[in-house]
């Protein structure tokens, strides 16, 4: 591609502003994250030349060493969208900006406990938290109930939004789903909606503002279906690996 990181985020964040504008939101409310998975660190430099400060990892040891790799960059936020397994999850506490991929009470309640720790200041990264405190964090929802997918049943939510609002070190600001893979953006649409209905169901956007959904090739579905974080890869940075 002769296009540049930089053109192609302009591209994107113009596809999301019109998607805002055609379902009568504001543009100011979508936040899109650049999936920088399997990507360089120059790549990732370049998008941040280019003023993009959300980035999205999937696998922690990548994340950890990107964020080191790049702790000059003071306000980089770092958004944790892959699987993340409870015993992990000391790695990202103090680090991230967001949790996108709460998953169960178990991992909840870890998140507390390593979130407080970060605090405190015993973390056990070689740099100070740079996360919120308390630490956001978005439940993942397994909407489609593909078993390939990962994310709680709907059934799950109100279980883990019980056991987070023990932890007085974290905080759930909304949902997050992944729909079926799919060659038609349009049959995204349900899963994106019945994210949002599950969000009514369990306080609405005063309790959960945030919706995390939609990639590079359904953005506009989910914009529509109220989308505040989108996670878009591919259409900014190009082919990757896997
Ligand atoms: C890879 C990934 C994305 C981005 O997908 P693209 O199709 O490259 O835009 C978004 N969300 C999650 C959870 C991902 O793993």
């Amino acid at each position: 591609m002769s296009e540049s990181i930089s053109d192609r985020l302009q591209t994107q964040k113009k596809r999301l502003i019109d998607a805002a504008h055609r379902a009568g939101r504001d543009p100011e409310d979508v936040t899109l994250i650049a999936v920088s998975k399997k990507q360089s660190v120059d790549a990732i430099r370049e998008a941040y030349a280019a003023g993009q400060r959300d980035f999205g990892e999937n696998y922690v040891q990548e994340l950890v060493a990107k964020a080191q790799e790049l702790a000059a960059l003071s306000d980089i936020r770092w958004h944790m969208i892959g699987h993340l397994q409870s015993n992990k999850a000391r790695l990202v506490a103090g680090l991230v900006h967001r949790v996108h991929t709460v998953s169960s009470v178990k991992l909840a309640l870890e998140l507390g406990l390593r979130a407080e720790r970060a605090s405190l200041g015993h973390s056990t990264l070689t740099h100070s938290p740079r996360g919120p405190s308390p630490l956001r964090v978005l439940i993942e929802v397994n909407v489609s109930g593909e078993a390939s997918k990962s994310g709680c049943t709907p059934e799950e939510v109100p279980k883990i939004l019980e056991a987070a609002a023990s932890q007085p070190s974290i905080r759930v600001t909304g949902l997050m789903t992944m729909p079926p893979a799919s060659e038609d953006a349009r049959e995204a649409r349900p899963y994106f909606d019945c994210l949002r209905e599950l969000r009514e169901k369990w306080g609405g956007p005063t309790r959960l503002p945030e919706l995390s959904m939609g990639m590079s090739h359904d953005a506009e579905e989910a914009v529509a279906a109220g989308a505040t974080y989108v996670r878009i890869g591919s259409a900014i940075f190009g082919w990757r690996s896997t």
